[in-house]
């Protein structure tokens, strides 16, 4: 049987290098030319992305409901190198994801907003060089009311309007 489990990541360990990477490197590439270090750095880690979601009437509806598979307290994912073995919906976080319509990345998203027009805000880690500054500023999803989907079949009635989605 395979293990799953892989060592807990220190969210802080993704600015290691930070200084050896282009500054201000989003105001100055679009999405598709960004290395593979450039696109993962700019995940401000707020594990929105990890709720479940409904499609009704041609819109995204985000619930509280969240993969069973997500760190609720660093909101990372618990099996990020075998993340598409293991949830066969969890969606790569790529070009075709951040233009997909209707929109299902939340709106504080960096690659949305980035691809949208818009910089990225004060409080996102690359701007910080602190992986705990989306949490402080209440962007995460870390201390809100959410349940694991475990046992869930009735999504529809845990649909939020949260602000931010
Ligand atoms: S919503 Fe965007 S910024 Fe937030 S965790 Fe997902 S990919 Fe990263
Ligand atoms: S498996 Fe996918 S959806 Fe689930 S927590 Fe990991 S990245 Fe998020």
């Amino acid at each position: 049987m395979t293990d799953w489990t892989e060592p807990e990541f220190d969210p802080q360990s993704r600015f290691d290098n930070i200084d050896d990477i282009e500054p201000e490197f989003w105001k100055k590439k679009k999405l598709e030319d960004m290395s593979k270090t450039e696109w993962e750095l700019l995940c401000d880690g707020c594990g929105k992305c990890c709720l479940n979601k409904l499609e009704i009437r041609g819109k995204i509806k985000f619930t509280n409901t969240h993969c069973r598979f997500l760190n609720c307290q660093s909101c990372l994912c618990k099996i990020y190198e075998h993340r598409f073995e293991k949830v066969h919906d969890c969606r790569d976080i790529n070009l075709e994801a951040v233009r997909e319509q209707p929109r299902w990345l939340p709106k504080t998203c960096a690659y949305w907003l980035l691809d949208n027009g818009q910089d990225l805000p004060k409080w996102h880690p690359l701007i910080t060089k602190r992986a705990a500054s989306v949490h402080e500023a209440g962007i995460s999803v870390k201390n809100r009311k959410l349940v694991s989907e475990s046992g869930v079949s009735d999504f529809e009635n845990y649909i939020v309007e949260w602000e931010d989605l």
